[in-house]
């Protein structure tokens, strides 16, 4: 069946990609070579945060997620009823500590930062954030609270962008691998081939999440999307004991950096079914996914120093995903002007759950000629298209 338009990848990217273009009225097709949410987007966690964005284009767009997310939330549990379980939408804020003395400056001067960009970020007393997490490490030396983050449970939010898009018509062609695209003769793309058919489009959306870069230089359009090992612990069931999303100032550090090597910090927050989340780790491993000891054990370390209380709690299981890493730490999103009909959303890292819902709507607005839906008002594309200064040097390399 000849749709508008193909998206390649059913993770949380490529759902609300569907999502946003069946909300337009464009008959959409969706592939992936497993299932929806069988990537990174159900080996993750589902923070949805402004609190670890420094100002600049991320948090703008993250801002943009934020105000989007709060619509639709809601309006996906009216769309789909209780046949679908809720996305688990948490408002809950976040907190952010340090145990050192040296890092309590650098984190009261980020947030003042972040102020200046329109973030709700605000400095607390230690009693006070004691208040907040009363389990914390009273030993503590700073900490901001950041009211504006919140969570969603990733895999059913993915699922649940999915099938609302199915009920507008969207289509699903699950353990279909895209192996090339079709093109004209003026080389402009018109579909896409799989192993098991061709699916004609007049575009075609590249959200194949950390398998972006591999599969792109496949298809002709190079993008130097690449994967990056992130892993959590899972704690058995317990009173709820975390009420905010809790994490260590080191993190920030950890998300901009761009060495290959293991970095840890501790980030920690509850889930609605009881159960404490523990990550997180940053390391290029390439798609090696063993599961080693030393990374887990770092992890633990760390979020003891946050919460001591967590020394009693049993691990139920533990998992790993590939963040979709760009060099320059932001996502890819737009047209590609090598290949006329080709768009990519890629390259998120380790926040694509929560910019998920933006991207979709820059990239809906470029292939509908249209402007981004958010209730923030305009969103500016410029920084995140595939042609930015900043990977050109890669974009040449590619061809
Ligand atoms: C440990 C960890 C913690 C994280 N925590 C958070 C967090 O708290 N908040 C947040 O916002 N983000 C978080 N992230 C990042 C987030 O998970 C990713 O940015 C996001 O899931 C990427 O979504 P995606 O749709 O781009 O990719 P994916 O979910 O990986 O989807 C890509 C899809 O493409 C398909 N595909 C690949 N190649 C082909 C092909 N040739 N043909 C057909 N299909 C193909 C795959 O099967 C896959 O389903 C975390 C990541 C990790 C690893």
């Amino acid at each position: 069946m000849a749709v508008d338009v193909a998206v390649i990848g059913a993770g949380v990217v490529g759902a609300a990609c569907a999502h946003a273009l069946t909300a337009r009225g464009l008959r959409v097709a969706v592939i992936d070579r497993s299932s929806a949410a069988s990537g990174t987007s159900s080996h993750c966690e589902g923070n949805l945060l402004v609190s670890d964005k420094g100002p600049g284009p991320e948090l703008d767009l993250a801002r943009h997620s934020l105000a989007l997310w709060r619509q639709l939330a809601p309006q996906l549990a009216d769309d789909l009823g209780p046949a679908v379980p809720p996305v688990e939408f948490e408002p809950k804020g976040g907190l952010v500590v340090t145990i050192t003395a040296e890092g309590a400056q650098p984190l009261i001067d980020f947030a003042a930062q972040q102020r200046v960009a329109g973030v709700d970020a605000r400095v607390v007393s230690l009693a006070q954030a004691r208040e907040l997490e009363p389990w914390l490490n009273p030993d503590i030396t700073a900490a901001v609270y950041y009211p504006e983050d919140c969570q969603v449970q990733p895999t059913i939010a993915t699922e649940a962008l999915l099938a609302a898009a199915r009920r507008r018509g969207a289509v699903s062609y699950f353990h279909h691998e895209v192996t090339g695209l079709i093109t004209g003769k003026d080389g402009r793309v018109t579909g896409v081939r799989t192993d098991r058919a061709d699916i004609p489009a007049a575009s075609v959306v590249l959200a194949a999440g950390p398998w972006t870069g591999e599969l792109a230089t496949r298809l002709g359009a190079g993008v130097p999307v690449w994967p990056r090992r992130g892993n959590v612990l899972v704690t058995t069931r317990m009173p709820h004991s975390v009420f905010h999303k809790v994490y260590d100032g080191d993190y920030f550090g950890a998300t901009q950096s761009s060495d290959a090597a293991l970095q840890t910090a501790a980030v920690i927050e509850s889930t609605q079914a009881g159960t404490v989340l523990i990550g997180s780790s940053r390391e290029q491993v390439g798609f090696d996914n063993s599961m080693r000891v030393e990374v887990y054990a770092e992890m633990a370390k760390k979020a003891l120093r946050v919460f001591p209380f967590l020394a009693d709690a049993g691990i139920m299981r533990a998992y790993g995903g590939f963040r979709p890493f760009v060099p320059d730490h932001l996502p890819i999103i737009g047209p590609d002007a090598r290949m006329p009909g080709l768009y990519h959303a890629s390259g998120h890292e380790g926040a694509g759950i929560g910019l998920s819902v933006a991207t979709a709507e820059l990239v809906a607005a470029a292939i509908t000629a249209d402007s981004p839906r958010s209730p923030l008002g305009p969103i500016d594309p410029a920084p995140f298209a595939v042609q930015r200064p900043s990977l050109q040097a890669y974009l040449e390399e590619a061809a």
